[in-house]
């Protein structure tokens, strides 16, 4: 349990979400996105990754998600669950305090046997990530060659990895299972009435991300976003909606059907930014701290990673410190500025 005083930043928000990469790799290269091909060198390792994760929890973290990249692809996913999930199991550890460990993964390599995998060695939730639910477009999202055939056949995977997920317990009325699409106008928008009807096919919450600013390689620009205002306004259209609200630290505002098929999100990250109580703390595979999704840099925790009274000391300094409220401050007619990679920093 948490020994420590509560940690505030100078906008007086506490940590409660720590953003592990596994690895800044992917089985795909989604345009919005682009994903390096290798890693950087100096991969954290079990015992680096547990630290950090330790430390982090008794500055207050109570949730875990582990990301990439594809964490899927990192053979350290695993064993570090096992390692959490004996961690959270010890009263006297600050990991007891971690309330849910989460996975956000494209859902590409979630076989059966992987989601049964995940859910004993003590995963607690997965988000999977699809950006259309017909071929052409699902192949254009995810950066695949080979058209509609190839789209088809991601979108029948992802559907094989959520039924896989469910079947493995991850309950989606739970909120143990969710659907994350990425809406970018005139790429996907034409995507958000069937991949709302497949997720309310499946039992799953559907969260619809506006295109986000991060990273230098997508070329984002203000009129490919489509505001989560419109998004709503055409799903409710179709299937009436109720606002839900967005809890305090939450990403998404929340609608539920009206008909009673469950809920929808929206992360307004551009049109309503939420800077104003983000608790997310992000470190990359290499074991930089990056206190927003839209920085340049981070710090780098490599030199303190060998003690852990310095590393603390290092974290609750660099969160003391933090004042970023960047997609606050953001003015998209100053022209670019520069960003961290999405795939390296996780999302
Ligand atoms: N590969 C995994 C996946 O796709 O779920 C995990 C890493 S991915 C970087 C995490 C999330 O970030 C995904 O839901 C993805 O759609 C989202 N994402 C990536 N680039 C984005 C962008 N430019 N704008 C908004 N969301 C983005
Ligand atoms: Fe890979 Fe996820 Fe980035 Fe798509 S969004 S390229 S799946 S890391």
């Amino acid at each position: 349990m948490s020994t420590s005083l509560p940690l505030a930043d100078r906008f007086n928000r506490p940590l409660g979400v720590l953003r592990l990469s596994l690895t800044a790799r992917c089985n795909l290269a989604c345009p919005y996105c682009r994903p390096d091909v290798d890693d950087p060198p100096g991969l954290l390792t079990l015992e680096q990754q547990m630290r950090v994760i330790r430390v982090a929890s008794r500055l207050g973290t109570q949730t875990l998600r582990l990301t990439g990249g594809e964490p899927l692809l990192s053979r350290r996913l695993l064993p570090l669950l096992e390692a959490v999930a004996q961690a959270r199991r010890r009263r006297s550890d600050p990991m007891a305090g971690l309330e849910a460990v989460a996975l956000t993964s494209n859902g590409v390599l979630l076989s059966e046997p992987m989601a049964r995998s995940l859910r004993a060695a003590g995963l607690d939730r997965i988000t999977i990530s699809l950006d259309a639910a017909e071929g052409d477009a699902a192949a254009r999202m995810a950066g695949l060659q080979g058209g509609a055939f190839a789209g088809e056949r991601l979108v029948r995977k992802v559907q094989d990895g959520i039924s896989a997920a469910r079947a493995a317990g991850f309950d989606p009325s739970a909120g143990e299972l969710k659907l994350n699409a990425v809406i970018q106008r005139g790429m996907n928008d034409d995507q958000l009435l069937p991949l709302a009807g497949l997720a309310r096919q499946q039992g799953v919450e559907l969260r619809l991300i506006e295109f986000m600013d991060v990273g230098n390689r997508n070329q984002w620009r203000l009129d490919q976003v489509l505001p989560a205002a419109q998004m709503v306004e055409r799903i409710h259209a179709r299937w009436p909606l109720e606002p839900l609200g967005r809890p305090l630290g939450g990403t998404a505002q929340r609608w539920s059907y009206c008909d009673g098929a469950g809920a929808i999100g929206v992360i307004a990250s551009i049109s309503e930014p939420f800077c104003g109580d983000c608790n997310r703390l992000r470190v990359t595979a290499d074991g930089q701290a990056f206190t927003c999704l839209f920085s340049a840099d981070g710090m780098d925790l490599k030199p303190v990673l060998s003690s852990e009274p310095c590393l603390e000391q290092a974290m609750r300094d660099l969160w003391q410190r933090r004042q970023d409220r960047y997609s606050e401050e953001r003015d998209p007619e100053a022209g670019a500025s520069t960003h961290a990679e999405m795939a390296y920093l996780g999302g």
